[in-house]
């Protein structure tokens, strides 16, 4: 059984590297991107792109914060945790709900970012549909 990771600390980088060593938070910001290994140990290379509907990273006299949680779904170990002035904070274990729940979240987030961005549209389905209204009533 491998070990988990208490800590964590920032390694800036142009691009990443192929061997990512245990601990270290690589991070380019010329391509936007955070790379790190699991840290449950799983040897897992974890990629969290960079940017206001993706993660945040800030840095603090203490370590890096990445917000939000980083969920590894698509590894075989399931970890979840928290990157948190270079501590893991681990999470307990999500249930399958709890993981379609985050994954819906995730979503939300985007859509409302794009909503701000670019305003309140109507979408192309309900313009036909008016436009479709208006034909009929004439
Ligand atoms: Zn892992």
């Amino acid at each position: 059984m491998s070990e988990r990771l208490k800590t964590i600390s920032v390694q800036r980088v142009r691009t990443m590297p192929d061997e990512l060593r245990p601990s270290v938070l690589y991070v380019s910001k010329e391509f936007e991107t955070a790379h790190h290994l699991c840290a449950c140990g799983c040897g897992a290379k974890i990629r969290t792109p960079l940017g206001p509907t993706e993660w945040t990273l800030d840095e603090t006299p203490r370590g890096p914060t990445l917000w939000p949680s980083i969920g590894n779904w698509q590894q075989a170990c399931q970890s979840h945790y928290w990157i948190r002035k270079g501590e893991i904070v681990w999470a307990e274990k999500w249930t399958p709900q709890q993981i379609a729940r985050g994954r819906q979240a995730e979503e939300l987030r985007r859509a409302t970012y794009y909503e701000k961005l670019y305003g309140e549209r109507p979408s192309l389905l309900a313009r036909i549909w008016h436009w479709l209204i208006a034909l009929i009533g004439r």
